[in-house]
């Protein structure tokens, strides 16, 4: 898969955090496809009063974990713009900041907009029928939040729980969630997609976006997540771009290891 990035997502920064630009130190940045800034997209997506508030805030804080810096306003639109040009090249975003505990009107969990989601209602806006796939640790709450009752979404999420940010404990309408307790491996991984698998089957997707978060992979393990997946669960939703127009985005890892084992992955995997 060929990969969307802009060098801006370097300049979303705060010392000392761990949604920091070493996450992406180990990955060659040398051959790759640059995004517009969408701000239609991120007004469809998002209300205004929040966009105002991240358009205006210089430096601080949107929750306790998630923080805006001088040059975050602009990545933000790129990573939203970037999530789209994926679509359009079948390819992977490796954008920052992340986006899938972003609702419609705040953003936490490291997330300012929801790039996936974005991408998603505007393809659901088109008449096309969109699944997401979700493999970080995490529940995308943002995600469910922006595409629940959506009939040509569906969304699929496997997540540690208990863990942040407490959501996706159960299927909601649309919403296929699979918590899984910490330590969860391959195992595990594989017992929820086999029940999500006809589901996906019946939707028919004409697209299909990937979230994919490295904090479930097994070298992030310990540190702020404790699930075990190895590269195989990536490998199985990557290689449904053999059947169906697909794109991915980043989420989470926090490890620059695993950022690089996913993104090597990634771009040898796909058209
Ligand atoms: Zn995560």
């Amino acid at each position: 898969m060929k990969i969307v990035f802009h060098p801006t997502f370097l300049d979303h920064k705060m010392p000392g955090h761990p949604e920091s630009p070493e996450r992406l130190s180990l990955v060659k940045l040398e051959d790759y496809i640059e995004p517009e800034p969408r701000i239609d997209l991120v007004e469809k997506t998002h209300s205004p009063d929040y966009i105002q508030r991240v358009k205006t805030m210089k430096e601080g804080w949107i929750d306790p974990d998630t923080y805006v810096c001088g040059k975050t306003w602009k990545a933000s639109l790129l990573a939203v713009g970037a999530a789209w040009k994926a679509y359009e090249v079948n390819g992977f975003a490796l954008v920052r900041p992340p986006g899938h505990h972003a609702t419609r009107d705040k953003g936490m969990g490291f997330c300012i907009f929801n790039n996936i989601a974005a991408t998603a209602l505007e393809l659901a806006r088109q008449g096309k029928k969109i699944a997401i796939l979700d493999l970080d640790a995490h529940h995308g709450n943002g995600t469910q939040d922006l595409v629940l009752g959506n009939d040509n979404v569906i969304y699929f999420s496997t997540h540690q729980s208990p863990g942040y940010p407490g959501t996706g404990l159960r299927p909601e309408g649309n919403c296929f969630n699979f918590p899984l307790p910490p330590g969860s491996g391959d195992g595990d991984f594989f017992k929820s997609w086999n029940k999500f698998s006809p589901v996906l089957e019946e939707f028919d997707p004409d697209v299909i976006g990937l979230s994919l978060g490295f904090d479930s992979y097994f070298k992030d393990y310990g540190w702020l997540t404790y699930l075990k997946f190895s590269l195989k669960p990536y490998k199985t939703v990557l290689s449904l771009g053999e059947r169906y127009h697909l794109f991915g985005v980043l989420e989470g890892g926090y490890n620059p290891e695993s950022i690089k084992d996913g993104v090597d992955l990634i771009m040898n995997m796909g058209p």
